[in-house]
């Protein structure tokens, strides 16, 4: 039947019957709406999900070869009835950004074909630790990691990195790490911005992986050379490494960090003079150190002196398990709780809070103090 023949009520009809559609599809994408991590967990939120978003910044991701990780049911009689050991590829450490309080929440990839899958979207944009990003529809699993306050959430979509998050974080309150005052256990987070930054003992090292989804922060160590990139290259194998000592307005320390490393940090000091064939002694070899230590200083002293630096982090207290579950862990050898390391504070990211990143320009190292450079275009494309 042809257009013309149709009667006008059966084309007003296609026409209301096409509106509606219409209307519904461009609804659908205006009605994303933003929970918090609070919301995730209450009761009953999976019911109404869909089309959820919660943003997250990633703090750690750690990756295990074949060990199991102990989880706990919440609210239930007794914990320690309930216990069960998940094997997995991948941990996740977050902190919810949309709605900040300091708490933390994991997400565990079982196989590295999950892991593949659902930061699929951060590989393509080589993010990784420190960055943002929001999960699709959170669900939580009803399970905390190890005996902590840390809740495991699961998720369908890949997790989508938000690439400008320079404003996002500027919106968000500080959120101080305080020695003095810190909860006797739990997972937290911080963000302090318009702090200022010393540092101490600065050269060029070797990282364990050349990837950018680990940020190249871990230090290698003989239990476990893993990091958690998807993807590895051998392209400008280097990291700065730094004693890192962040001070208040009136130049007291807040945190102290030995040997912190940062790609993102490295590229801010060094910039365009990294290439794919750098090598550490390009940096560390005789004057080329106290060029790179005096480039290093003078660029810190600029930013502490306009609007200071954004230091994100996480650390971790008092949950020692028991002894008597440490014996059956360690009778069974294949159990790793997780949740009973203390971990210090962690920097999982250094960066400027107001200066932009095109402003260091002119402070970094120039080219002639480092031979062997031909300028790459690693930098581009990464978060
Ligand atoms: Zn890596």
């Amino acid at each position: 039947m042809s257009d013309k023949n149709q009667t006008p009520s059966k084309k007003n009809q296609d026409k209301t019957v096409l509106d509606y559609f219409q209307n519904k599809k461009k609804k659908a994408k205006v009605t994303s709406k933003n929970v918090s991590l609070s919301d995730v967990c209450t009761e009953g939120f999976d019911e109404h999900s869909d089309n959820t978003v919660l943003k997250f910044i990633i703090l750690n991701i750690k990756k295990v070869h074949q060990k199991s990780v102990k989880t706990f049911s919440s609210g239930h009689v007794s914990k320690w009835n309930v216990s069960t050991s998940l094997a997995y590829d991948r941990i996740i450490t977050a902190a919810d950004i949309g709605f900040p309080t300091g708490s933390c929440f994991c997400i565990i990839y079982q196989s590295q074909r999950e892991s593949d899958n659902k930061l699929q979207k951060f590989k393509l944009e080589s993010c990784g630790v420190g960055d943002v990003g929001e999960m699709i529809e959170p669900s939580y699993t009803g399970r905390n990691l190890g005996n902590s306050d840390v809740p495991i959430l699961q998720h369908k979509w890949p997790l989508k990195p938000i690439r400008d998050s320079f404003t996002l974080l500027t919106t968000i309150p500080n959120m101080i790490y305080d020695e003095e005052n810190l909860p006797n256990s739990g997972t937290r987070f911080f963000l302090m911005k318009g702090v200022l930054i010393h540092v101490q003992n600065v050269s060029m090292e070797i990282p364990i992986c050349t990837g950018t989804m680990c940020d190249r922060q871990e230090i290698k160590s003989t239990s476990d050379q893993s990091c958690a990139c998807l993807t590895v290259s051998n392209r400008c194998p280097v990291v700065l490494s730094c004693n890192l000592f962040v001070k208040d307005q009136d130049g007291r320390n807040i945190l102290v960090v030995k040997e912190f490393r940062s790609w993102v940090f490295t590229k801010m000091i060094c910039g365009s003079l990294l290439s794919d064939n750098s090598g550490k002694d390009d940096f560390n070899d005789g004057d080329n150190l106290d060029q790179l230590r005096e480039r290093t200083s003078i660029i810190l002293d600029y930013v502490n002196s306009n609007g200071g630096w954004t230091v994100i982090g996480w650390y971790r207290v008092g949950m020692q398990q028991d002894a008597a579950d440490k014996m059956q862990d360690f009778g069974k050898g294949q159990v790793e709780t997780v949740a009973a390391e203390t971990v210090m504070p962690h920097v999982s990211r250094l960066v400027s809070t107001f200066v932009e990143k095109d402003e260091l320009v002119q402070f970094r190292l120039q080219a002639s103090a480092v031979p062997k450079v031909s300028v790459g275009s690693i930098l581009e494309n990464e978060c």
